[in-house]
């Protein structure tokens, strides 16, 4: 049978295309080899935040999560979706200047951010430890529970005539089609990738790479935290080229559970999780929050950021082949940037008005270095 569109990866990403596209009158077809939300979606925080250190990164932050609350109201009651702001916090003066730094740069593109001093960071969130220098408050950042909302978003894309294939993976890209393993084809006009680290796995050369990351989540607890708290040094931690890094970031869960992260590795060989990982992610968490120490862990459990070189997604066509697109490589904001990435792609695909210059994130920036990787 003929589409219009075959996507391939069922991931927050490819399921948010799918939901698009199918409301806007496409045959689509969604093909994932696994499980709906699997993969990087299933393994993530759910944190929805805008971040801003680069500024292809905000635009496409601060429309997601604009996106995203508008859908909010529309999402079950398991999708667990919370307007939790974010707290980003200060230990020191310099950290201080960057979260003035910060909100500057959030106000520019629209975000209100509240700076908070040592005794209103305090007032807060009382389990923090006394020493910090203050913080930010993003008051409309959010969090929601990634798995439920990709499976939701597949639902609502066959409701509008879309077809679903589960259990059965796309093997190679022809001409015009996708060969599947059962060794069936799917013809389609065009050919959305969004299988998250795998896309290489297609699109040879393509510049996505694995980056390890570690959560941890504790048994229920009396709530000690009501926003997202994440240090200021995340970012450098997120967007630095080490090849192991550790940053405190802890999420209240409707539960009253907390969510800890996070950990990023580059090049870790297997998904298995690393005692001594654990151990420092642990010992950051209870720098900023001394109470954690002696609280049960439930869980702890790893997932692989889908990187690009430059950390910025690729969203359009891809150069090297007529018909193919690629919507990947959102590293560790892609459950917030899933909204945006589908609107984006949607309007290059069908030739609508773009919400915004697609440039920063065309899969073409690599192309030259792909081609001599390819030939
Ligand atoms: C520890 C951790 C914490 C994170 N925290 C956050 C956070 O707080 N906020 C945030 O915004 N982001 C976060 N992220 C990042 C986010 O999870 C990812 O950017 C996002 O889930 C990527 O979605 P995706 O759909 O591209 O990929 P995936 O979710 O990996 O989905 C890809 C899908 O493609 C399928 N697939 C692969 N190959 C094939 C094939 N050949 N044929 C068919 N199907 C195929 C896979 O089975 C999978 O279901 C986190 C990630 C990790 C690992």
């Amino acid at each position: 049978m003929n589409q219009d569109v075959v996507i391939v990866g069922g991931g927050i990403v490819g399921c948010a295309i799918a939901d698009r596209l199918a409301r806007a009158g496409v045959a689509v077809c969604l093909v994932e080899r696994d499980v709906l939300g699997g993969a990087a979606t299933a393994a993530s925080m759910g944190h929805l935040v805008v971040l801003d250190d680069d500024p292809a990164e905000l635009t496409l932050s601060s429309y997601s999560c604009a996106l995203w609350r508008e859908l909010a109201p529309l999402l079950p009651d398991n999708a667990d979706y919370r307007t939790t702001g974010t707290l980003w916090i200060a230990r020191d003066a310099a950290e201080m200047a960057e979260a003035e730094r910060k909100r500057t740069r959030l106000a520019a593109a629209g975000v209100n951010g509240e700076l908070l001093t040592a005794q209103q960071l305090a007032a807060c969130e009382p389990a923090l430890a006394p020493n910090l220098a203050g913080g930010l408050r993003v008051a409309a950042d959010a969090v929601v529970y990634p798995p439920v909302v990709a499976a939701w978003l597949a639902r609502r894309a066959v409701a509008a005539g879309a077809r679903l294939r589960c259990g059965v993976a796309v093997s190679a890209i022809g001409d015009g089609e996708v060969v599947l393993d059962d060794g069936s084809r799917l013809r389609a006009r065009h050919i959305v990738v969004a299988n998250g680290c795998s896309v290489p796995e297609l699109l040879s050369g393509a510049p996505v790479r694995r980056r390890k990351g570690h959560l941890l989540i504790t048994t229920r607890l009396q709530p000690q935290v009501r926003h997202q708290l994440v240090e200021l040094g995340y970012v450098q931690s997120a967007h630095g080229e080490a090849s192991e890094s550790v940053a405190f970031n802890v999420q209240p869960r409707p539960t009253g559970q907390l969510l800890l992260g996070s950990t990023r590795e580059f090049d870790a060989p297997a998904g298995s999780v690393t005692p001594r990982l654990i151990a420092r992610l642990v010992e950051r968490a209870v720098e900023f929050l001394p109470g954690l120490a002696g609280r049960t862990a439930l869980r702890a459990w790893t997932g692989f950021r889908p990187t690009t070189p430059d950390h910025r997604p690729l969203i359009g066509p891809w150069p090297l082949r007529a018909g193919v697109w690629l919507a990947g490589g959102h590293e560790g904001l892609g459950v917030t940037t899933a909204l945006g990435t589908a609107e984006l792609l949607a309007a290059q695909l069908l030739d609508l008005p773009l919400p915004f210059d697609a440039a920063p994130y065309a899969p073409g920036r690599f192309t030259s270095a792909v081609a001599s990787h390819v030939h």
